[in-house]
């Protein structure tokens, strides 16, 4: 009785793999499919400098929208991307068409001072997607300054002989770097000191239990003040609510982005809020 008890229960765990992977599957081959036929949309979430409330920069972020109408997550379609080798293309096409729009930004003569690239560590290994944004930043003509790439910590961690080159290559040509997810890595700025980076990005798993958590506020404190030394600019991520922005302030954080502000949106829908904020309709320096 046992036994036959053990065999149902192995049967019933090879059927869920079974699911997972044919999930799995049915997921990559959907992904693949969205990335050569052009499905996926790029939507950019301007940052605001809270001294001034304007736009300073946006930050382009992938959406797709499966056929049957469900959003599939960002991070998922990363992560599918990256394990079925897909990711260098889907890489290249959000270089291309976020930079495609800041540069008619620049033509429209509404253009933020910066545009913000993701670059998963698992892209910028290889160093192509590094000298891909280099030549495009040339090609469409984009003073690089106004480029600026988005790594998480590890790559300023694993690999660091390979990816300082990179790293190199890039602020060499004048590209600027941020560090997103600042604190969910490594959670150490002395690293920070020996690379070019300019901007720490605050996780927003610090910011979202603001004001309440006493533990969230102290990170926070520590982080800007310890990039204040370094002179490193500091852009909370993922503000919800004035209470949030407030305590930012306060503690002398000077940019946020989040849905408080604005949520990420199509090229279009940027190009307006640009337009508003040039003629001067958008919020009075506060
Ligand atoms: P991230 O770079 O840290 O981007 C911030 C994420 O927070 C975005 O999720 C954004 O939509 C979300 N967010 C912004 N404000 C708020 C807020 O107020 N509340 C909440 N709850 N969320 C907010 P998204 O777009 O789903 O992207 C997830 C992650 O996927 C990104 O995290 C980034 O690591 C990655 N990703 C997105 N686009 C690209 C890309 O083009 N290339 C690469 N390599 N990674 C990308
Ligand atoms: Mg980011
Ligand atoms: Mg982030
Ligand atoms: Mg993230």
């Amino acid at each position: 009785k046992a036994r036959a008890l053990g065999n149902r229960k192995v049967v019933a765990y090879n059927q869920t793999m079974q699911d997972q992977l044919n999930h799995k599957k049915e997921l990559e081959r959907a992904i693949r499919k969205a990335i050569n036929n052009d499905e996926l949309e790029l939507y950019f979430q301007p940052q605001v400098d809270l001294r001034t409330r304007q736009i300073v920069g946006v930050e382009a972020l992938v959406r797709w929208e499966a056929k049957s109408g469900a959003a599939i997550s960002t991070d998922i379609i990363i992560k599918t991307a990256e394990e079925t080798g897909l990711m260098q293309r889907l890489g290249h096409w959000v270089v291309d068409t976020a930079l495609k729009h800041y540069s008619h930004m620049l033509d429209e003569r509404c253009a933020p001072k910066c545009i913000a690239i993701n670059v998963s560590g698992h892209e910028f290994q290889d160093g192509y997607l590094a000298d891909y944004v280099i030549r495009s930043v040339t090609r469409y003509d984009i003073p690089p300054s106004r480029v600026q790439i988005e790594l998480t910590e590890q790559v300023f961690i694993e690999n660091l002989e390979r990816n300082q080159h990179i790293l190199n290559r890039l602020t060499t040509s004048g590209i600027s770097l941020a560090i997103d997810d600042f604190g969910t890595g490594y959670s150490s700025l002395a690293y920070l000191k020996h690379f070019p980076v300019n901007t720490v990005k605050i996780d927003r798993g610090f910011i979202k239990d603001l004001p309440q958590s006493k533990d969230d506020l102290v990170i926070c404190q520590a982080v800007v003040s310890m990039a204040n030394l370094l002179q490193l600019k500091v852009v909370a991520e993922g503000v919800e609510t004035i209470d949030q922005q407030e305590l930012l302030r306060n503690i002398g954080c000077n940019f946020a982005q989040g849905h408080y502000y604005y949520a990420p949106m199509t090229a279009e829908q940027l190009m307006m809020e640009l337009k508003k904020q040039r003629a001067g309709r958008l919020y009075p320096a506060s």
